[in-house]
């Protein structure tokens, strides 16, 4: 099938990469001229774990093209995915990048007379949205004569192409038959291995929220749990939850053997959640409910538990250095999670602000964040390091903010070899605490002796 991508984010790029190998032909189109190049000379503009592998052959199999011309995109698809940014702003939901998609694409749809054309609203968006903001959009200036999806993506940053290939659920929000026929057609391959959910446009959008704030929710609830484990002498909250996730209400046994299932992985403490979901769904969907009069106290405290956390982590290193002020810190993992370069709402960022606030020194290492230059989102005042070692180089606490795998094989010779004194805090809760003696390693959760 010939179709077109808008936004090519990560969300954009994935889809298409993924369905370019799919064998469909696919035309990516974004108004951010660099991508768009970088996209044509088959480089990705992003880091995701196994992507740019598969670009490399879409390309070269001629199944991949990117233009920024929206009008080319139109003459060579019949139908296409909307996958631009859906931001919060002000603590709500920012829509203008999704209604300027869809107003040029309505005028492109029109200039080039293309009939049937089919919408794929891919972004996360409020309910209603598609229906009451982005139909008027298209029906003023196409009369009736187009098709209109809600589609929302649930892939995973890090984990993105698997997710992307191996869906659990594909929902398809439709005002349509033959917009339906459409979605399943490009997802044929899918078919028999996971469920078709067919909905109308709003379920189809609130089940992406509900998706995102449950997870949040997991979370919150193992941080509140690791809240009221510091309190208790011996309390392992690692292994209270890993107990709770194999109640059998949650673990099933197929044929005698557990299926450990993916929740295991949202029930952990740590430094919270961040990235470029989590925090703004959760946001918007909450200010979705105020502005129809529904209180929300559960995901209200979903958020305030996390916006707590990187500041636990901080009056934890306070607990043992006294004040922070001229002490040198080394944040290892800026990204929100490992396998991805993105750094929207890391609570790593939060961190190095408030060491920073609290006049402390702080360096910073991450595998895959090389370049600082062009982030806005990084504070300045930090040191970005290009090794590990130079980050640790007279440090007096280290924090780890991401489970890289890299620093699975971080121990005691190492921060001895370079640090003032060992003293590390682990805030994913996975190093191997075997490897550094008592009084230099820190999990959150734990009764401080
Ligand atoms: P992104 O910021 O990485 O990419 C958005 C892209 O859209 C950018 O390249 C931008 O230049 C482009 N764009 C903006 N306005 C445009 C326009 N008018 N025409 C063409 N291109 C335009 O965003 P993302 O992370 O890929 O997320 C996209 C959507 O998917 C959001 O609604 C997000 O909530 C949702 N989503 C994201 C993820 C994720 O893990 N990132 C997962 C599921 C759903």
């Amino acid at each position: 099938m010939k179709i077109g991508i808008i936004g090519a984010g990560y969300v954009g790029l994935t889809t298409g990469i993924c369905l370019a190998a799919k064998k469909h032909e696919i035309t990516i189109f974004d108004i951010n001229e660099e991508k768009v190049n970088h996209v044509h000379s088959g480089k990705l503009p992003f880091f995701e774990k196994g992507l740019q592998e598969l670009l490399n052959t879409t390309i070269t199999k001629n199944n991949l093209h990117s233009t920024n011309d929206l009008d080319i995109l139109i003459q060579n698809t019949d139908g296409c995915f909307v996958c631009v940014g859906t931001p919060t702003k002000n603590h709500t939901i920012d829509l203008s990048q999704i209604k300027s998609a869809i107003d040029a694409l309505a005028s492109a749809i029109k200039n080039n007379d293309k009939e049937n054309y089919v919408i794929i609203v891919r972004s996360t968006v409020t309910p209603s949205t598609t229906r009451k903001i982005l139909l008027p959009i298209l029906e003023d200036k196409l009369n009736q004569n187009f098709h209109l999806c809600m589609v929302p993506e649930f892939l995973r940053e890090g984990n993105a192409l698997d997710d992307f290939m191996n869906p659990d659920k594909i929902v398809i929000g439709s005002i349509d038959k033959y917009g339906i026929n459409f979605v399943e057609e490009i997802f044929i391959d899918f078919k028999g291995n996971c469920e078709f959910i067919h909905t109308n446009l709003e379920s189809a959008e609130l089940i992406k929220y509900a998706n995102n704030s449950f997870f949040s929710m997991l979370i919150s609830f193992s941080n509140e749990i690791a809240n009221i484990s510091e309190k208790i002498p011996n309390v392992d909250p690692y292994q209270v939850l890993k107990a709770l996730v194999s109640d059998k209400r949650i673990t099933s046994q197929i044929n005698g053997q557990s299926i450990v299932p993916g929740l295991d992985s949202y029930l952990v403490p740590g430094c919270g959640f961040g990235g470029s979901c989590f925090p703004k769904d959760v946001k918007a969907i909450l200010n979705f409910a105020q502005s129809q009069k529904v209180s929300t106290p559960l995901l209200n405290a979903v958020l305030q538990i996390n916006d707590e956390r990187p500041d636990k982590m901080i009056k934890l290193c306070e607990s043992i250095l006294g004040s922070l002020k001229n002490k040198k810190i080394t944040i290892l993992g800026l990204t929100f999670k490992p396998d991805t370069d993105d750094l929207r709402s890391s609570p790593s960022i939060d961190a190095i602000k408030l060491f920073l606030e609290k006049g402390a020194q702080v360096s910073a290492y991450d595998p895959v964040i090389k370049n600082i230059s062009n982030s806005i989102l990084l504070p300045k005042e930090c040191t970005y390091n290009l090794k590990i070692e130079e980050s640790l180089e007279n440090s007096d606490a280290v924090l780890v903010f991401t489970k890289w795998s890299e620093f699975k094989s971080l121990n005691f010779e190492l921060l001895n070899k370079f640090m003032k004194k060992p003293l590390i805090i682990d805030g994913r809760g996975f190093l191997d605490k075997e490897k550094f003696p008592d009084g230099t390693y820190y999990k959150i959760g734990f009764m401080k002796e």
